[in-house]
């Protein structure tokens, strides 16, 4: 580690006053950004916490949508967000017990790890990301790998979720770190099904539209059946090859749909 200033401010107005210093970076669980730091891949003159801001904390319901503040703990969510079962359980397995009680909602979608769970539960919910001065959409904001819609010191202070008549999140977990080798989220709306696959591509979470558009007629496993994703594009590593990767979208799709009807 090196010296860096430290600042937690109480509200959002101040986080975003601190944050107008050249090279002041937010920090809110510091399970990224910490390790990040030890590395010194990352050397920013000033941490402005994000923890201690009330506003930013807490699981509600607004309607038939779900409201996480950014700020909000894993764990939080997966023992709050009994409206949305789906995104309770994907947040219940997230890493392990001390990166649920310390990582947040928002440090996740901000840092929109190619293989993290968050980014899919929102696009394939159509979410809307809050910052502290604008809505994104979903469809918007993740725009490639670690790439978000987010200008220079902007602060996820929410996300929105509208409530699906039906969703599951089936993970195929990386057993070491585990994040997802591939997971895939699926949600049930009025108006049509999406789909949303996180670990599998390099330019990061993306929508399946194919299959969304299938099982918007029938919402069944059979539905995807003569359906695969082109390994054109995906991760391959040591944990696992690009067609590995494409095979099991369509495994974990059929999982999904078949836990969620
Ligand atoms: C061992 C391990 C296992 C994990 N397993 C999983 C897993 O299975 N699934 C999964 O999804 N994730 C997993 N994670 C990631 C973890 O859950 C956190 O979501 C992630 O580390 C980022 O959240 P954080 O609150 O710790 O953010 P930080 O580390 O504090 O910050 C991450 C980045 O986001 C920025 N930032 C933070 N908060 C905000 C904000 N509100 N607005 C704008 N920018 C912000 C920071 O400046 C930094 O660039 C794992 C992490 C570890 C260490």
């Amino acid at each position: 580690m090196y010296a860096f200033d430290f600042e937690q401010p109480k509200t959002i107005a101040e986080a975003v006053a601190a944050l107008a210093d050249d090279e002041a970076q937010p920090l809110s669980g510091g399970q990224t950004l910490i390790p990040t730091l030890k590395q010194r891949l990352a050397m920013p003159s000033k941490l402005v916490s994000l923890t201690a801001i009330p506003e930013m904390k807490g699981v509600c319901m607004n309607g038939n949508t779900l409201c996480i503040g950014g700020a909000t703990p894993h764990a939080v969510v997966a023992a709050e967000a009994s409206a949305y079962p789906a995104l309770a359980a994907l947040a219940s397995n997230i890493g392990d017990p001390a990166v649920r009680n310390r990582g947040t909602i928002g440090g996740s979608i901000a840092n929109n790890d190619p293989a993290a769970c968050y980014p899919s539960a929102a696009l394939a919910s159509g979410a809307t990301i809050v910052t502290n001065s604008r809505e994104i959409a979903a469809d918007d904001y993740f725009q490639g790998l670690f790439q978000t819609a987010l200008e220079e010191g902007e602060i996820v202070t929410e996300v929105r979720f509208p409530v699906p008549q039906a969703a599951n999140y089936q993970k195929f977990v990386q057993p070491a770190s585990r994040f997802a080798l591939v997971g895939v989220f699926v949600a049930k709306y009025a108006d049509g099904v999406r789909v949303a696959v996180t670990g599998a591509s390099n330019d990061g979470v993306f929508r399946w539209t194919e299959a969304e558009a299938a099982l918007s007629a029938n919402f069944s496993p059979s539905a995807l059946d003569g359906l695969s994703v082109s390994a054109d594009g995906m991760i391959g590593d040591l944990h696992g090859t690009p067609e590995y990767r494409a095979h099991l979208i369509g495994v974990m799709t059929k999982r999904a749909v078949a836990a969620a009807s």
